[in-house]
C-alpha cells in the first residue's frame, strides 16, 4: 500500500530541509519494515510562497525519489493548499496523511497511524496530548472555539487540528464536499467510516513564524462557524421574539399606569410603537435569515450520506 504525506508549505523556506529529512527517515523506516510500500512519498505544495520554498522543493525532489512536489500559482491559504494536495496524492496513493511543515506535530506518531489503517481506520485523528508549548492565548481561545463549536452543534475533535490520515475512500468523499470556504476539521467528522485518535506532544515551531496570525486565526474561526451553523440567525429571531414580549410587558405597565391616573402623555404611544416596530422588524430579518440560512446549506451542496456497505441478493 502506497502512503502520501501531504505537506502544504507557505514561506517555510527555514524548515523544509529538516522536514523533508525527517519525513524521509520515517518513511524509509516504515518501508524497511515493510509496513508501507517503496513508492510511497511526500509532497510538498507550495502555496504561493513569496520566499524561495518552491526552489527548495525542487532541489529536494532531485535529490530524493521520495519528494514529490506542488506549485500552487498563489497564495490560497492553509485549507485549500492542503486540498489541492490531498486531491493530486488520492489518485496516486491508498492512503494520505496531512501534516504541516513545522514539526509542530511529532512525526513519530505516523507509524502508529498506518498501524490504525491496517487495523481498519479509515480516518485516524492526530490529537495534541498537551498543548504546553503553545502560547497560554492560543490554548484558551482554542478551548473557547471549541466549546462555541460544539455549542453551536459542530462536530468536531478537540485538541486535533489537520494532523491525520485518510483512507483513499475517505478522501474520495471528501472531494465531494464541494465547497469554497474550507474549515477541514469540521467536515472531515461528518464523512463517517470507523475513525479513531493517536495523542502526541505538541512541539514548538522548529524556526519561521506562525502563518497564522491573529487576522487569519479570526477569519478562519469565523469560517468555521458559519460554514456549519445557521444558528447565529436564530438568535435574531429570538431577539425579536424577546422585544415582542417586553412590548406586550410594557403594554401591562401602561395600562395599569392609566388606570391609577399615573401617566405622562405620549410616553404609551411613542414607546411601544417603537418596541413593536423594532421587534417586527428583528422577526422579520430572522424569517428571512432561516431562508437565506435555507439557500446557503442547499448552495454548499454537500453529500447528504456516504454509503459504506451495502447488501443484496443481486450479482
Ligand atoms: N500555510 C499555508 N498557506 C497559508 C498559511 C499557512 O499553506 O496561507 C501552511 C504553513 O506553511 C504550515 C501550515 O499551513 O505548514 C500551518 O501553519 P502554521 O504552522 O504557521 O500555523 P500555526 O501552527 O501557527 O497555527
Ligand atoms: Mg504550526
Amino acid at each position: 500500500m502506497i502512503l502520501s504525506i501531504v505537506v502544504p508549505c507557505y514561506n517555510e523556506s527555514e524548515v523544509i530541509n529538516e522536514t523533508s529529512r525527517r519525513l524521509i527517515s520515517v518513511l524509509e523506516g516504515l518501508i524497511k519494515k515493510e509496513m508501507i510500500s517503496p513508492d510511497s512519498f511526500i509532497l510538498f505544495v507550495n502555496d504561493g510562497s513569496r520566499d524561495n520554498t518552491w526552489e527548495l522543493i525542487r532541489k529536494l525532489y532531485k535529490e530524493n525519489k521520495y519528494i514529490y512536489g506542488v506549485n500552487l500559482a498563489g497564495n490560497v491559504g492553509h485549507q485549500n493548499a492542503l486540498m489541492a494536495g490531498l486531491t493530486v496524492a488520492k489518485d496516486m496513493s491508498d492512503l494520505a496523511i496531512s501534516i504541516d511543515a513545522d514539526l509542530q506535530d511529532d512525526v513519530s506518531v505516523i507509524e502508529e497511524m498506518v498501524k490504525k489503517y491496517d487495523e481498519g481506520f479509515d480516518i485516524v485523528y492526530g490529537v495534541r496530548k498537551s498543548r504546553q508549548k503553545d502560547t497560554f492565548f492560543k490554548r484558551t481561545t482554542a478551548l473557547c472555539f471549541y466549546k462555541l463549536m460544539t455549542g453551536l452543534g459542530v462536530k468536531s475533535v478537540y485538541n486535533h487540528a489537520d494532523y491525520r490520515l485518510m483512507s483513499k475512500r475517505a478522501l474520495e468523499q471528501l472531494m465531494k464536499f464541494r465547497e469554497r470556504n474550507l474549515f477541514l476539521r469540521g467536515i472531515v467528522p461528518l464523512i463517517g467510516y470507523n475513525t479513531t485518535c493517536v495523542y502526541y506532544d505538541r512541539h514548538e515551531r522548529f524556526a519561521g513564524e506562525s502563518k497564522y496570525p491573529l487576522s487569519k486565526m479570526l477569519n478562519f474561526a469565523i469560517d468555521g462557524i458559519t460554514s456549519f451553523s445557521v444558528k447565529p440567525v436564530r438568535l435574531i429571531f429570538g431577539a425579536g421574539v424577546f422585544f415582542l414580549i417586553m412590548t406586550f410587558c410594557a403594554f401591562i405597565y401602561t395600562l395599569c399606569s392609566y388606570l391609577t391616573g399615573d401617566i405622562v402623555a405620549g410616553w404609551a404611544s411613542l414607546m411601544l410603537s417603537v418596541w413593536f416596530i423594532g421587534a417586527l422588524v428583528l422577526i422579520s430579518i430572522g424569517i428571512i435569515g432561516e431562508y437565506i440560512g435555507k439557500i446557503y446549506i442547499e448552495v454548499k451542496d454537500r453529500p447528504r450520506y456516504n454509503i459504506e456497505t451495502i447488501l443484496t441478493h443481486k450479482e
